[in-house]
C-alpha cells in the first residue's frame, strides 16, 4: 500500500526547498520533500550565487527582482541567513552588446529597478582599478550582489520544516508514474508515495525520470569550473560583482580577500552524467579564469590561485528552465533546467510553483514561455535581441 501526500517535491536544492517552504507555509497540506543526498548537495552547493537583475526577458527580470527583494529581507521573510551581500553588479560591455543592454536597463527602470547605463568614465568612478581599453560602456545595479547557495537552501529547508513540511534525506526517487484518478505516484528506495501534486526540482536527473512518461526534456549536465584566487596585498576593498561581456566571464568577491572566477558560456565545460563525483577543474580552465581576471584587473596578474572546484549546469537547448505543469500528466509539475542561472530565481520559483500547485495561476511573472512542451514542439525561447545564447539572456 503506497503512502499518500498532498504534494511531493523531489530535490533539495535552492529550487526544491524554496517551493517546499512556500507550499508548507501557504497551507498546501501534507508536503513531503525527497532528496537523495542532502540539502544543497547538487548545483546549489557550488553556486556562485550572484544576485543580479540583468536579463533580456521581462519575465526573468521580474523573477530576479522578486528574488533580490527577498534576499535583502531574508531574515525577516524566511528566517536564517542567505549570505546576501549588496556589493553591486557591474556589466562591462563591447559595442555590439550596447543596444541590448540599453533595452534591458529600460525594462528594468520601468519595473522600478535602480539600473543605469554607464560611460567608461562612470565605470571608472565606481571601480577605478579596472582596465577598460577594450570596453565601450557598462551597466550598473547598486542593489545587486551575491549570496550563498548552501546557506540559502538550508534556510529555506529549515523554514519549510518549521511550517510543517516533512523533509526526507537519503530518499532517491526511482520513477514517476501517472497514478489512477487524480494522483501521481513516485517510487523511491524507501517505498512509494501517491500525491495529488508532484513537483520535480531534481535538476538534470529529471530528464531520465520523466522519459518513461513520454516527456521530452533534454538536459545536458555541463561540468562548470570555478577558480578561487586571493587578491594581491594592497588591492584594497573588494570590487563589485563584475560581468565581463568582452572576456565572457565573471569575477565575484568572496569575503574580504578572495574572488570566484567563472565562465559565462553555459556550454563551457564537459558534459558529465556523473557530476556528483567531485573533480578538480582542468588546468586550462584555471588559466583561462586567471588570465581574464588579470586582463581586467592588471594589478592582479600575480593573484594567488587558492583552489578550484566544479559544479553542474543543468543545461537545456535554449538555456532556460522548464516551469509549471506537465500537460501530459495531470498533477505533475517541473522546475528544472536552470542552465547556470537559477539561484537568484529560486525565491520567485518557490512562489510561482506554489501558486501553480495551489491555484493554477501566478502573478509574479508570465511563465508561459517556460512550458516544458516547448522542447518537443521545437518552440524554444530566444533572446529578444543581442546577447545570443548566454545564460545572461
Ligand atoms: C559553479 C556554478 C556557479 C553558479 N553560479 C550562479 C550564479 O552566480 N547565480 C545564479 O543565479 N545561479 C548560478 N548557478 C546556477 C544555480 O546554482 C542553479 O541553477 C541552482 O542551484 C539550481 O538549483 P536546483 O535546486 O534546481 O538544482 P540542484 O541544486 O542541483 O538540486 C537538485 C537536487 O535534486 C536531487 N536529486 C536529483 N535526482 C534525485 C532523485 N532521483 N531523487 C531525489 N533527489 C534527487 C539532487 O541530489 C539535488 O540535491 C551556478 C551553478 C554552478 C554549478
Amino acid at each position: 500500500m503506497a503512502e499518500t501526500a498532498d504534494v511531493v517535491v523531489v530535490g533539495g536544492g535552492c529550487i526544491g526547498t524554496s517551493i517546499t517552504w512556500q507550499l508548507a507555509k501557504r497551507g498546501a497540506g501534507r508536503v513531503v520533500l525527497l532528496e537523495k543526498t542532502g540539502i544543497a548537495s547538487g548545483a546549489t552547493g557550488w553556486s556562485s550565487a550572484i544576485v543580479r537583475m540583468h536579463y533580456t526577458h521581462e519575465s526573468l527580470i521580474k523573477m530576479a527582482l522578486f528574488g533580490r527583494r527577498m534576499f535583502e529581507n531574508f531574515a525577516d521573510e524566511v528566517g536564517g541567513e542567505s549570505g546576501f551581500r549588496r556589493v553591486g553588479f557591474l556589466v562591462v560591455l563591447p559595442q555590439e552588446d550596447v543596444p541590448a543592454a540599453r533595452r534591458v536597463v529600460g525594462i528594468q527602470r520601468g519595473l522600478g529597478i535602480d539600473a543605469t547605463m554607464l560611460s567608461l568614465e562612470e565605470i571608472t568612478d565606481i571601480e577605478p582599478r579596472l582596465s577598460l581599453n577594450d570596453a565601450v560602456a557598462g551597466c550598473w545595479e547598486p542593489d545587486s550582489g551575491h549570496a550563498d547557495g548552501s546557506s540559502t537552501a538550508n534556510a529555506f529547508a529549515a523554514a519549510a520544516r518549521n511550517a510543517g513540511a516533512d523533509l526526507r534525506m537519503g530518499v532517491e526517487v526511482t520513477g514517476v508514474e501517472a497514478g489512477g484518478g487524480s494522483s501521481v505516484r513516485v517510487t523511491t528506495n524507501a517505498g512509494d508515495i501517491d500525491a495529488g501534486s508532484v513537483v520535480m526540482a531534481s535538476g538534470y536527473r529529471t530528464s531520465a525520470l520523466l522519459q518513461p512518461l513520454g516527456v521530452e526534456f533534454p538536459i545536458k549536465p555541463v561540468r562548470h569550473s570555478i577558480a578561487v584566487v586571493e587578491r594581491s596585498a594592497g588591492f584594497g576593498a573588494p570590487h563589485p560583482v563584475i560581468s565581463d561581456h568582452i572576456q565572457n566571464g565573471y569575477y565575484r568577491p568572496e569575503g574580504t580577500e578572495l574572488v570566484l572566477l567563472g565562465d559565462h558560456d553555459p556550454l563551457e565545460g564537459e558534459v558529465d552524467h556523473d557530476i556528483e563525483t567531485d573533480k578538480q577543474p582542468p588546468p586550462s580552465s584555471i588559466n583561462r579564469h586567471t588570465a581574464r581576471y588579470a586582463g581586467r584587473f592588471p594589478s592582479e596578474v600575480d593573484a594567488l590561485y587558492r583552489r578550484g572546484y566544479t559544479g553542474v549546469y543543468d543545461t537545456t537547448p535554449d538555456f532556460q528552465p522548464a516551469l509549471g505543469v506537465v500537460q501530459a500528466v495531470p498533477g505533475l509539475h517541473v522546475a528544472v533546467g536552470f542552465s547556470g542561472h537559477g539561484f537568484k530565481l529560486s525565491p520567485a520559483v518557490g512562489r510561482i510553483l506554489s501558486d501553480v500547485v495551489l491555484g493554477g495561476e501566478t502573478d509574479v511573472a508570465d511563465i508561459s514561455m517556460f512550458r516544458v512542451e516547448r522542447f518537443a514542439e521545437g518552440d524554444l525561447v530566444t533572446a529578444p535581441e543581442g546577447y545570443g545564447k548566454r545564460s545572461l539572456a
